[in-house]
């Protein structure tokens, strides 16, 4: 995990950054370093690209802010949600606008217990997600989120959100893929069945697993784990927060393993973290629902002040924009194998357990005991040592995690490997 937990200012001094450009960020102290996970995998397009900042400027000018709480609007939100249903990778016709990851999953499970209150089915209130996922730190967010630092002390996860195991190939005890995966859709099924299909909401997962430790499920098995929930009429949620706009080479994880979610969560990328922007996309299916149902129930008694903020929407459609003109997602799609073949050469050297990943989010496992450490450490020390050397990356336990701005070019890519095969080969 990225340790959003550990409030790393508590226990030590900051590492401070005060500038960027395209794929660099320096330091207080005037060191330059090439950022190889985007910051928090969010700073897609790095950070200067000036369409960005013109957007920005120039909605501050035209309307800095008007809310979108109720049936008064600004017109880019509205304009937003139209970009985003044209690109959508199913016909998804709706977009409920908000601040933050975390803030559209709540809203999406929200959304979901609204749904099925519509349809007359208000005992369906459980969500659930997997173990090391990782959406977010709110109350409901992080009762979803299946990593117990985020639980510890808070007396968290709330009982209606359930787990299913992680689907992380390197646990799956000698099972191929296709074992492996019957295995996990007969936990699944199981559950269900204990609790009862009509007490449960909605199923979320992330198509690739981010902060849990950049984990691909095995090829087929979100296909299957939406064939049960469809049978059960359990609403499926995409939380494309670290996967939207690019980063696995299209412009949707959902449209690159085959999924129809009824609802997609985005966040950091949609905005190129330049202003905190997030979103839900409703499936056509659950607005039908709602339009029919909602009447009987009651308003959706939901929003924020800065849902559908008119700059951080401005500054989205931008995004959006530069990604379709530039075709990014092609870009990653052809520089993904550059990663892909620097980072397979780890498979080679001493006190490596697993090389994996898609695109451009990618991570190598290392095992402490090849180095004479405890556990975390080895992780910590070579995130210390990359930066040392010139690239920040992130540990998340002993894996250390790649997710460089989708805008990185061959020659950049290269230079995040070689600086980080300095830090490596600085180990003893
Ligand atoms: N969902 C996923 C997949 C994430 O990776 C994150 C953050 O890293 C979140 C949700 C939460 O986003 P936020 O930190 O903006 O609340």
């Amino acid at each position: 995990m990225f340790e959003p937990h550990t409030l790393p200012h508590v226990v030590s001094e900051p590492h401070v950054i005060v500038r960027g450009e395209g794929v660099r960020v320096w330091d207080s102290e005037g060191r330059s370093y090439i950022d190889a996970m985007s910051s928090m995998l969010c700073a897609n397009l790095g950070y200067s690209e000036s369409r960005l900042i013109e957007a920005a400027a120039q909605q501050m000018a035209r309307l800095p802010f008007y809310a979108s709480f109720g049936h008064r609007t600004a017109d880019v939100p509205l304009a937003l949600a139209d970009d985003l249903a044209e690109i959508a990778p199913i016909p998804m016709g709706r977009t409920f606008f908000a601040n933050s990851g975390a803030e559209a999953n709540d809203s999406a499970f929200k959304i979901a217990w609204y749904y099925h209150a519509c349809l007359g089915r208000t005992g369906r209130t459980k969500i659930i997600s997997h173990e090391n996922a990782y959406h977010g730190t709110t109350v409901a967010a992080g009762s979803a989120t299946g990593i117990e630092p985020i639980h510890r002390g808070f007396g968290l996860p709330l009982p209606s959100f359930l787990k299913v195991p992680c689907p992380d190939p390197r646990t799956s005890e000698g099972l191929d893929d296709e074992q492996f995966t019957d295995y996990l859709i007969a936990r699944l099924e199981l559950l269900i069945e204990a609790e009862g299909a009509d007490t449960i909401a909605a199923f979320i997962g992330e198509p690739i697993l981010g902060a849990g430790g950049i984990i691909v499920p095995p090829p087929g098995y979100y296909g299957r784990v939406q064939d049960v929930l469809a049978r059960h009429d359990i609403l499926f949620i995409a939380d494309e927060v670290i996967t939207g706009f690019g980063r696995t080479g299209s412009m949707f994880a959902t449209t690159e393993f085959g999924l129809s979610p009824d609802m997609i969560t985005l966040a950091k990328g949609l905005s190129s973290a330049y202003l905190p922007i997030s979103a839900v996309m409703v499936s056509d299916r659950v607005v039908e629902a709602i339009a029919n149902g909602s009447n009987a129930v009651g308003a959706f008694g939901h929003g924020f002040t800065y849902s559908g903020h008119p700059v951080a929407a401005a500054v989205a459609r931008e995004t959006l924009a530069v990604l379709t003109e530039r075709n990014i997602p092609q870009h990653v799609r052809d520089l993904a194998p550059v990663l892909a073949e620097g980072l397979g050469e780890y498979w080679n050297v001493k006190g490596v357990t697993d090389v994996r990943g898609h695109g451009f989010l990618r991570a190598v496992t290392f095992d402490p005991v090849a180095f004479g450490m405890e556990e975390g450490e080895i992780g910590a020390t070579l995130a210390a040592r990359a930066a040392d050397n010139g690239v920040l990356v992130r540990a998340v336990g002993d894996s250390i995690g790649f997710a460089p701005p989708l805008i990185s070019t061959r020659a950049e890519l290269s230079e995040m490997l070689d600086r980080f095969a300095a830090a490596y080969r600085s180990v003893p």
